[in-house]
């Protein structure tokens, strides 16, 4: 129970890296607040972690809107009086050959995966500085190490969020706060199928050829699961970290090594 007594908040809690890591946050012990874009999934989480014998708490909302932002940081401390976590996880992708990517489809990423990931920590921070204490963890990538040919916005907002993750924790520190990254490879997530399928299709390969091939490089054999990437963010949450801030961790099966 190494989340005992916290409270957390998980973007895009709905599937993937997110519900696995409200699941697990649940299981150690934490309670959360488990917002996600579709309602429906928000919900069917809430319930998976009530069952868990911890508090839920499901909302519809769009991390991209300021309004939004808001809503979920009075949700939180209205049901939970604080909030001790915050992981900025929810995110997109979109293969796309640079020369085709239009302006709307670079402000569909930078807007979720970086200015999101901003303002969420800002309106988080607010609350946790407030009372010297706090988590903020940020979903980056391998993408936010090495560049890669049909990523380009989807790098550039992962670059980005090692540099948020490395600001905030340099000004939060004295104020208790503690900002730490991610950079999962590759998870074996709805994101996957997506991205496989987009970039399979472009290169005339069947569907499946492009995540295979990658996952056959992977060192340790095997795909990433939601659950590996959410033991990680655990550790980051727990106090067992509590003199690290500052940092990205891969998470990717030695498939990047820098
Ligand atoms: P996923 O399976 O596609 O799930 C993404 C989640 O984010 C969904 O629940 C989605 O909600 C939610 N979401 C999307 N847009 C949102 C918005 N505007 N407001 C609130 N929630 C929103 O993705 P994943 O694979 O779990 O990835 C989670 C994070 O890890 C992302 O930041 C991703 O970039 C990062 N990551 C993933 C991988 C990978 O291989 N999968 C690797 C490295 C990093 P809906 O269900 O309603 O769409």
């Amino acid at each position: 129970m190494r989340l005992a007594g916290k409270s957390a908040i998980i973007t895009g809690a709905g599937r993937g890296i997110g519900r696995a890591t409200a699941l697990m946050f649940a299981r150690e012990g934490a309670d959360v607040l488990a917002p996600d874009l579709d309602l429906a999934s928000s919900e069917a989480v809430a319930k998976e972690i009530l069952a868990l014998g911890r508090k839920a708490v499901a909302m519809q909302m769009d991390v991209t809107r300021m309004a939004d932002i808001q809503r979920m940081v009075q949700t939180a401390v209205r049901e939970f009086g604080k909030i001790d976590i915050l992981v900025n996880n929810a995110g997109i992708t979109q293969v796309r050959f640079p020369l085709e990517l239009t302006e709307a489809d670079w402000d569909r990423t930078l807007n979720l995966n970086l200015k999101a990931v901003f303002f969420c920590s800002q309106a988080v921070a607010r609350e946790m500085v407030a009372r010297k204490s706090g988590v903020i963890l940020n979903a980056a990538s391998i993408s936010g190490r090495t560049g890669k040919p049909m990523l380009v916005d989807y790098c550039a907002s992962k670059f980005g969020v090692i540099g948020i993750t490395q600001s905030l924790a340099m000004a939060l520190a004295k104020h208790g706060v503690r900002v730490n990254a991610v950079a999962p490879g590759i998870v074996d997530t709805d994101m996957w199928v997506s991205i496989d399928r987009e970039w399979s299709a472009l290169e005339g390969k069947p569907t499946g050829a492009v995540k295979q091939a990658r996952v056959a490089n992977i060192p340790l054999g095997r795909i990433e699961t939601p659950e590996d990437v959410a033991k990680l963010y655990t550790f980051l949450a727990s106090d067992d970290a509590s003199y690290i801030t500052g940092q990205t961790y891969n998470v990717c099966g030695g498939l990047q090594l820098n």
